[in-house]
């Protein structure tokens, strides 16, 4: 006997599980399965910050995303109890005088109200020659939103640790089939993230994933409280305890910390910290990045009881909120998906399988 859900979701990371609220606030049945292990919302820093790059560039679409982000991390810490995300000013210190210059002619146009190119920096604790600028920014603390969010779909009867072979699901009429799950939906979401096994339906779409490696570091008499920027970033994440990274490199696409991305972190780091520190941890995953970074959603163009949320490159945390929120509505009957991120445009010359 199969049990029925509206839809399965495969993938607990930031797609999956910010996809799984949506739906679940439509009124829909949901059953997330993730395979618990791997995946790179686990160790992704969870920072948004407005301002990006070398040339001050704010941020895409961030007038809308970024308020869409808020709401809805602020409705799950209510909905579960739980405290994970941290609006708080982060800091960049500058490089050079034209990034300075640059900052300060754009605090009064593109980047009006989110920067204050005159910040305050303890010279005892960070080389900062130039000063820096603050923004408004925040962090997901990841992990523990992805906990909370499982706790809640797992009491609900909403979450399986389960790994879903995608060849092994079968269509139907009506929808879909999973005979190992015992379970029939109407719709299967694969929010897999990077994953070297192509399925055989989203295989086509091609990825130029990133691997990426952070070192958490402990500095003794280091007190700060904001994200500090400077070509790497500096983020508290405890007690003298802070998460730096990150790096991008693209060959081997694997999980493995490699002492390279650590010394390119650890020269970075000295550029710019006076204190000295303690390497106590050191993670790597990889990114997933299709196309120039930007979402890829919607429903399989010749089986559309298939859905994809994935290419959340390395904006998971801003971007899942209103791509998901978008997806969901659409599987709910009730919106179109933007052509700039539909899954179709990625898909040209697809045939359904055995097609
Ligand atoms: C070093 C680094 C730093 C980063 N820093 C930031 C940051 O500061 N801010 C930010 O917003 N983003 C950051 N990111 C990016 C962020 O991690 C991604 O945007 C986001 O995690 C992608 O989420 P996802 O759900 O698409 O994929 P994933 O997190 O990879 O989730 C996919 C899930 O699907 C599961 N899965 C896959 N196949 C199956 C299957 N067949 N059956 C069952 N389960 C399956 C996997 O186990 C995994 O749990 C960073 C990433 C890296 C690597």
């Amino acid at each position: 006997m199969s049990s029925h859900v509206d839809f399965v979701i495969i993938g607990q990371g930031l797609a999956g599980t910010a996809l799984a609220w949506r739906l679940l606030r439509c009124g829909r049945s949901v059953l997330v399965a993730d395979r618990a292990r791997g995946g790179s919302s686990h160790l992704a820093a969870g920072l948004i910050t407005p301002v990006t790059g070398k040339r001050l560039a704010k941020s895409w679409r961030w007038d809308e995303l970024y308020p869409e982000a808020v709401a809805f991390y602020r409705e799950i810490e209510a909905d579960t109890g739980t405290t994970f995300f941290h609006q708080r000013p982060a800091l960049r210190i500058y490089g050079s005088e034209a990034e300075r210059d640059e900052c300060v002619r754009r605090s009064t146009s593109l980047l009006r109200g989110l920067v204050r190119p005159d910040a305050s920096v303890r010279d005892d604790w960070f080389l900062a020659p130039l000063g820096a600028f603050e923004m408004g920014a925040a962090r997901l603390d990841v992990p523990r939103y992805l906990d909370a969010s499982r706790e809640h779909l797992r009491a609900a009867g909403a979450y399986l640790a389960a790994e879903i072979e995608p060849r092994g699901i079968e269509l139907t009429a009506t929808g879909v089939r999973i005979p190992s799950l015992s379970v029939e939906a109407r719709v299967v979401i694969f929010c897999r993230g990077f994953d070297a096994d192509a399925d055989p339906w989203f295989g086509a779409i091609k990825f130029n994933a990133a691997k990426g490696e952070i070192l958490t570091v402990r500095i003794p008499g280091l007190a700060e409280e904001r994200v500090v920027h400077r070509g790497i970033w500096l983020a508290p994440v405890g007690i003298e305890v802070f998460r730096v990274g990150s790096t991008y490199t693209w060959d081997p696409l694997d999980s493995r910390p490699t002492a390279e991305a650590r010394a390119e972190i650890e020269s970075r780091l000295r550029e710019f910290l006076r204190l000295p520190y303690e390497v106590i941890d050191h993670q790597a995953a990889v990114r997933p990045v299709i196309d120039a970074g930007f979402p890829v959603i919607g429903r399989h163009p010749h089986v559309p009881q298939l859905a994809y949320f994935n290419g959340l490159g390395s904006k998971g945390s801003l971007l899942a909120p209103f791509f998901a929120n978008q997806l969901a509505a659409h599987l709910c009957g009730e919106g179109g998906i933007e052509e700039k991120v539909n899954v179709s445009r990625f898909l040209v010359h697809p045939q359904p399988p055995g097609g």
